[in-house]
């Protein structure tokens, strides 16, 4: 249980607030006990020094007159108050004569500093009186020390004071302590909420659940943590979502010529004295099959490719003898169609790409724009520099896409229509691929359809070190 970051936190508050508050008390507490009794001893010496003065100046008026000034005096600042000679002999005492200390000789430290000339202060405690105050001021005469006055005041009331004032500071510091306890326990728990929630989603969806979400939107760390969190998952689930699909079409296409290759093998097979022209004709059919078949696996194999190799082999080439190449490749079918093909192309046209992925993307497009074009059909083919791009062109006078189908003519193995199209023998991969090269070298494609009239794919691509 205390291992828990909730825990960690409120006992690491605890500690610090705990060690801040007892330094600091104890300090307080040191300072106010003594600046009280400094006050206190302050006060007694300043009292003691105007008795001190005010001897010095009756020293020759006779004893009597001097007890009755140290009598009054000692009423006065509430203490008991001594004259005491050079010997340390008690002259005075405001006790009286009978109950007091007269004539006997005192040995304390503070007498023998003041016969030395020093004032001397100092607290001290008596078992059966508490705690007491001793002052001992010199009396000066003729430039001499003439004796000593001495005060001893009872301070109780004043360390009775301090005292009440430890309590309350006591007290009180024990109040915020409980209420900073309380708060850092409510701020771990607060920040350690949205973290156990998290938590439990990454489990969630580790266990396989893509559909988990965090859903916190705070704008802190952790709020951005669990945004990051959803948006993986979103994206999760888009692939997973892509993967299952692809995997479903891939096993449909590569099954239905597998199929009918084994319907024409078996037919075959039955057949108990086959006939030349039909079994030319089946074993003709098959090889179609086979030749499907190894295309769809080459246009598989090349998108596996594409997603392993994200990075780009780019190299300097002419653009326009690329294009070239690509129609010449594909004589055989505009030649079928009876198509004319125009390139529009500066004569050297350098660009800095990957040449073999922009020649597989040229020779989708092309192909494309042959195979859905109508007999006699045009195709015009165009390259030129704008604004820092290299903008192709692949324009033909075919079927056209509808329009609905335009948005997901890229998606892998999406096929208009695949009745018009399954006998030019497509897979709906060829796009897919298009756009991958397209995105791999951060440029765009656009395309504009009209049923019946003709298709126009542009490509745009980031003009690298010629822009
Ligand atoms: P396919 O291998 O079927 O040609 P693509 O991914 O290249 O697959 O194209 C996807 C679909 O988009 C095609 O099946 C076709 O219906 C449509 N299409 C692509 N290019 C053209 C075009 N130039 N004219 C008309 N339809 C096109």
């Amino acid at each position: 249980m205390f291992s828990s970051l909730k825990w960690k936190l409120s006992i690491t508050y605890l500690l610090i607030i705990v060690t801040i508050m007892t330094l600091s008390g104890f300090f307080l507490i040191k300072s106010i006990r003594n600046y009280y009794l400094n006050n206190t001893k302050i006060n007694y010496l300043t009292q003691a020094n105007i008795l001190s003065n005010l001897t010095a100046q009756n020293l020759n008026s006779g004893n009597t007159s001097l007890r009755s000034i140290i009598k009054n005096y000692s009423k006065q600042v509430n203490a008991r108050v001594l004259f005491i000679n050079r010997d340390g002999r008690v002259l005075i005492d405001s006790f009286g004569k009978e109950k007091g200390l007269e004539g006997e000789i005192l040995t304390f430290e503070e007498v023998e500093s003041a016969v030395k000339g020093e004032s001397r202060a100092k607290i001290h405690y008596i078992e059966n009186g508490g705690w007491v105050l001793y002052v001992a001021v010199p009396v000066f005469a003729f430039q001499r020390v003439a004796g000593v006055v001495m005060f001893s005041a009872s301070i109780n009331s004043v360390m009775e004071n301090i005292k009440e004032i430890q309590w309350q500071l006591i007290t009180i510091f024990l109040f915020i302590g409980i209420i900073i306890t309380l708060i850092s326990f409510m701020v771990a728990t607060y920040i350690n909420k949205p973290i156990g929630k998290l938590t439990r989603a990454v489990n969630r969806m580790a266990k396989g659940d893509l559909s988990t979400r965090v859903k916190i939107y705070t704008k802190d760390e952790i709020g951005q943590l669990a945004q990051a969190f959803d948006k993986m998952g979103h994206e999760l689930e888009r692939y997973d979502k892509r993967l299952k699909s692809f995997v479903a079409n891939a096993s449909h296409e590569l099954r239905s010529p597998l199929s009918s290759i084994k319907v024409m093998v078996e037919s075959l097979l039955n057949e108990k004295e086959p006939d030349y022209k039909i079994t030319r004709e089946f074993l003709t059919d098959i090889n179609k099959e086979i030749d499907r078949l190894t295309r769809l696996i080459k246009n598989l194999m090349e998108l596996t490719r594409m997603d392993k190799m994200k990075e780009l082999n780019r190299t300097e080439f002419n653009l326009t003898d690329l294009i070239e190449e690509v129609v010449e490749k594909l004589e055989p079918l505009a030649k079928q169609k009876q198509l004319t093909v125009n390139i529009r192309a500066p004569q050297n046209f350098e660009v800095y790409m990957d040449y073999e992925r922009i020649f597989h993307m040229v020779a989708n497009l092309v192909d494309n724009a042959f195979k859905y074009n109508i007999d006699n059909g045009v195709v015009e083919i165009s390259c030129k520099r704008e604004d820092n791009n290299v903008v192709l062109t692949i324009s033909d006078t075919g079927i056209g896409i509808p329009e609905e189908n335009i948005p997901s003519i890229f998606e892998r193995f999406v096929r208009v229509e695949k009745s018009r199209t399954r006998e030019s023998g497509g897979f709906g991969l060829g796009l897919a691929l298009v756009k991958e090269i397209v995105e791999l070298h951060e440029g765009k494609i656009e395309v504009e359809s009209t049923i019946n009239e003709g298709t126009t794919f542009k490509v745009i691509l980031p003009d690298v070190k010629h822009g």
